[in-house]
């Protein structure tokens, strides 16, 4: 089995290692390391959890011990591009950590606090700068930083770059870069915008791609309740008292609706916080520390807040409401479930939500559980009515399911019985996370299943 000693890792970069208490190198590191040692441009699709931040991270330092060169002011020798200020802050603790036996100066260059402290830090020049796109640009353009000593750049997360808009400003930042460089591109899933932007910045990369260790989604029970929007606060009520709930993140899709999710939790006198793009950069790191210790045990966040967060213990996932992009939902889901460990993901589906949760199912394959609350009837005749003509007109186009379709499945039009097949209201016995009361239910089969 490879070792770090075995990837031409200099010797305070391994004493890192060791106080880290990492073993051995994981499949994403053993084939980037001795790649970008060698010099050469990485193109990796990889998603958090696989590594991957050592993995461009090691060599960057490996670099600088071994030119051991004075960074001028106002420049810095590699460059890290983050979505998130969330990931460039982890991004920055991991650059520190793993140089912690080097002289290695590092800062972080994101939007949301004021520019003064990071233009004094750029002043005499850093090593490692990790940065937003945004606000590195602002800095470039009021001359606070200059890029043409760069020479290391990683883009982490370019698909969530790209959902974000960030590809003119990355585009902008990389025509400062001088030619000669070397480039990693990470990206957890590779469509078309981004292999195109990735062949632009690099020249005859390595491939690396990499699954995470274990597909968390295999241990993660999954269910989805169908029930109208007006009583999706009393479950996440319900689900959040239940004894089951160590730590849990509930997703809303907007931020003003995270606030008012958070205010209700709180209002009911449980521990939540809430994290989005609104907060403060002092709030979201109060919120997400009081996550980790312990102090917060529901984070209610949007998908851009939490992409990257690597927090243990996530024991439930409620989407409080579904991702309108269905990747985001395999996002969501994979906070619980880590480290080796199994996890609850519930999700609320209103009437005007039941397109997303098809595009969820054709996306994964999978037949997610089906709980309702309410008269199932009068819910698929409310969806039917809520979606689209679009996205109707899509649904005929669309090439048959891989699985014959079911009782539940079939466009509504076919369904042959009907009736209240949902039982009780919330009050009536709503689904509590671990699985505890539930109302009855049907399978994707269309067999009755016990409450
Ligand atoms: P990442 O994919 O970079 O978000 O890393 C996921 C987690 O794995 C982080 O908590 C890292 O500290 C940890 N990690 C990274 N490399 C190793 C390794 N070789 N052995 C054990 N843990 C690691």
């Amino acid at each position: 089995m490879t070792q770090f000693t075995d990837l031409g890792l200099a010797e305070p970069i391994l004493r890192a290692l060791s106080d880290e208490g990492y073993e051995t190198p994981t499949p994403i590191q053993c084939e980037v390391i001795p790649a970008m040692i060698e010099g050469r441009d990485v193109l990796g699709i990889a998603q958090t959890g696989t590594g991957k931040t050592a993995a461009f991270t090691l060599p960057i330092l490996n670099r600088l011990h071994t030119e051991n060169l004075r960074t001028q002011p106002k420049t810095c020798s590699a460059l890290i591009l983050s979505p998130t200020r969330e990931l460039s802050a982890q991004i920055l603790e991991n650059v520190r950590a793993y140089g912690r036996h080097m002289r290695v100066t590092s800062t972080l260059v994101v939007g949301g606090v004021k520019p003064g402290p990071q233009i004094r830090a750029l002043s005499k020049g850093v090593d490692v700068l990790v940065a937003t796109p945004g606000r590195l640009l602002d800095l470039m353009e009021s001359g606070a930083v200059r890029l043409n000593q760069t020479s290391t750049l990683i883009l982490d997360e370019a698909d969530q770059m790209l959902d974000l808009g960030f590809f003119p400003a990355i585009r902008k930042i990389v025509g400062f870069l001088p030619k000669k460089r070397q480039t990693a591109f990470l990206s957890a899933t590779m469509p078309k915008p981004i292999r195109a932007l990735a062949q632009e910045m690099l020249d005859d990369p390595k491939q690396v791609s990499v699954a995470p260790e274990s597909r968390p989604i295999e241990r993660i029970e999954q269910s989805v309740v169908l029930l109208p929007k007006e009583s999706k606060k009393d479950l996440l009520l319900e689900l959040m008292s239940d004894r089951a709930v160590e730590r849990a993140i509930v997703f809303s899709r907007t931020k003003h609706g995270a606030d008012k999710i958070n205010r209700h939790l709180v209002d009911y006198g449980l521990k939540s916080a809430a994290i989005h793009g609104n907060k403060s950069q002092a709030q979201r790191i109060k919120a997400l520390d009081g996550f980790k210790t312990g102090a917060v045990k529901i984070l209610v966040a949007t998908d851009i807040a939490a992409r990257g967060i690597d927090v243990d213990n996530v024991s439930h996932v409620v989407n409080h409401d579904l991702p309108n992009i269905p990747e985001a939902y395999v996002h969501r889901i994979g906070r619980t479930a880590r480290a080796g460990k199994s996890g609850v993901a519930v999700s609320m589906c209103e009437p005007g939500e039941y397109e997303y949760l098809r595009d969820i199912e054709r996306l994964t394959g999978l037949d997610i559980e089906r709980v309702y609350l309410g008269d199932e009837d009068k819910f698929l005749a409310e969806a039917k009515k809520a979606t689209p003509a679009a996205s109707q007109k899509k649904q005929q186009q669309r090439p048959a399911r891989k699985k014959p379709f079911t009782a539940d499945s079939r466009p509504q039009g076919q369904r042959q019985g009907g009736g209240n097949r949902g039982g009780s209201g919330p009050s009536g016995g709503g689904q509590s996370g671990g699985g505890a009361k539930r109302p009855r239910r049907r399978n994707r089969s269309g067999a009755r299943t016990p409450a």
